[in-house]
């Protein structure tokens, strides 16, 4: 047979293809562009070069859709009470403290701590919501991007790719006075904010070009921070700037019932029927959280994103440790609006373990099982019955996060990008499942440690669970983290 000299054949016991585990098959990578070339028989693959992955099963690389990267530094600092009833207020007064004090090397050190623990967990992509702009006196840097830029290159360092989702943050809130603490983050009128976000969009589009080879590592979207922080015309502003761009465009969205009740007070509309009537919801906008309602309106909310093609990202691990209230996933399923998922707050990073609770919270409010599972029979073509309802929680943690994110990965099929990663078939928390409960047994068990390898644009990131860097990643981190609190 005929070989390849630039393309690689990856050999697992087991692969994901079209949400079913297949034995004897090989994935095709080419080495230059970091595309997947094809699925092949193994053995008929033509590939120059061959990497056995014994004992292991392979998946699509999972795509994180909403993180604030150097919230890892307030990870156990955050768990005791402060207040007669601690909720997501007290919470954020802890958040700036840290954010007050970060420097551009210190949010580099604590942004490659959470990359790396994404990377560790088979995360190959992220969305950045990121909002520290300026410097820890409020004034912007000479670069006004420097610290959008630092989270970039802590992304690129670990190897994976990176979506900097420049957050628009103008005022405290709607008839609040501004709070001090939120200085690094704030640009009162939109011409700065989109000035600084074009410059940002033009620097990594040219630091990090990409072409119809190559599939791009790092690119600019933009993210109107909330209904709170920033007022319905500079909403739109930003909205507009990323329709004529065909950039992703994310914002919070009722997260707690006090957005819902301020943004009818502003616009006399729940949020994503304001959103929606703008014209701004469309298949690049990512609603991030969507917990509440008022019932009255809930159906016209649904629509709005229904109709719009819009994508919500749930962040379970961070709604649960904030008391924020749990996602109404069962709607979104049932309207077929796309849900992706994020770590957020980085209270713990292991987006399956996001997966799973986007279904188990649900079940513990709802007193019922398998919420979230497919109602329509399945076929030859489809995931077994076992596994239909982890197929979908994975396509939210993949396919959903990519389009969130305007990542061209999340399945793997020929063009897109090589990005995978495979987990240890002997792990314990797995061991013993078969083709047809596999895919279940990995969302709704798998411990981050099973995680063996990770691929990204057909290089490995991580390699029998370890990254090459990680020893001194994690020593600057503690370095890091003994000189802001002790
Ligand atoms: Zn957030």
């Amino acid at each position: 047979l005929p070989t390849n000299a630039q393309q690689t054949a990856w050999l697992p016991d087991l692969l994901l293809v079209g949400g079913c585990f297949r034995s004897d098959l090989a994935l095709v990578t080419d080495d230059a562009t970091g595309r997947v070339v094809s699925v092949a028989r193994a053995g008929e693959d033509g590939a120059a070069r061959a990497v056995r992955l014994a004992g292991r099963a392979l998946l699509p690389g999972m795509v994180n859709a909403h993180s604030h990267a150097f919230q890892r530094v307030i990870r156990g600092r955050t768990e005791f009470r402060t207040a007669a009833r601690d909720t997501f207020w007290t919470w954020r007064e802890q958040m700036y403290s840290a954010a007050s004090r970060l420097t551009p090397e210190q949010i580099y050190d604590a942004a490659r701590m959470a990359f790396l623990e994404m990377a560790l967990g088979g995360v190959t992509a992220v969305g950045e919501f990121h909002y520290l702009h300026h410097d820890t006196d409020g004034t912007p840097y000479d670069d006004p991007n420097l610290l959008s830029k630092q989270v970039v290159r802590a992304a690129r360092d670990v190897g994976i790719r990176i979506a900097l989702l420049r957050v628009a943050y103008a005022r405290s809130g709607f008839d609040t006075p501004p709070n001090e603490r939120q200085r690094r983050f704030i640009e009162p009128d939109p011409e700065t904010y989109l000035r600084r976000a074009e410059l940002l969009t033009n620097n990594l589009a040219s630091e990090y070009p990409c072409d119809d080879d190559h599939v791009r590592v790092a690119w600019a979207g933009v993210a109107p921070h909330s209904f709170r922080a920033v007022s319905l015309d500079y909403i739109i502003r930003v909205s507009d700037f990323a329709n004529r761009h065909s950039l992703p465009i994310h914002m919070h969205v009722a997260e707690q019932p006090a957005e819902v009740e301020d943004c009818l007070r502003q616009t006399g509309r729940a949020p994503l029927t304001w959103l929606g009537s703008e014209g701004i919801l469309s298949p690049r906008f990512t609603a991030v959280h969507v917990i509440h309602f008022d019932p009255r309106l809930q159906a016209g909310e649904i629509n709005h994103l229904k109709n719009s093609g819009a994508i919500v990202c749930a962040c379970p691990t961070t709604e649960r440790n904030l008391g924020d209230g749990i996602v109404p996933a069962d709607l979104y399923f049932d309207a077929s609006i796309p849900v992706a998922l994020g770590t957020d707050s980085h209270a713990q990073i292991d987006l399956l373990e996001d997966a799973r609770e986007l279904e188990l919270n649900l079940r513990l409010s709802k007193l019922s099982r398998a919420v979230l599972a497919p109602t329509e029979t399945t076929d030859n073509q489809q995931p077994s019955q076992i596994s239909s309802l982890a197929a979908r929680l994975f396509e939210s943690a993949t396919v959903n996060g990519a389009s969130s994110v305007g990542a061209e990965a999340g399945v793997l099929e020929a063009n897109r990008a090589a990005d995978f990663f495979t987990v240890a078939l002997d792990d314990p928390s797995i061991a013993g499942a078969g083709e047809d409960d596999l895919l279940a047994a990995i969302v709704f068990s798998l411990t981050r440690a099973a995680v063996s390898d990770v691929v990204v644009g057909g290089r490995l990131v991580v390699e029998n669970g370890r990254h090459a860097a990680q020893d001194e990643i994690v020593a600057r981190f503690t370095a890091l983290q003994r000189s802001l609190w002790s």
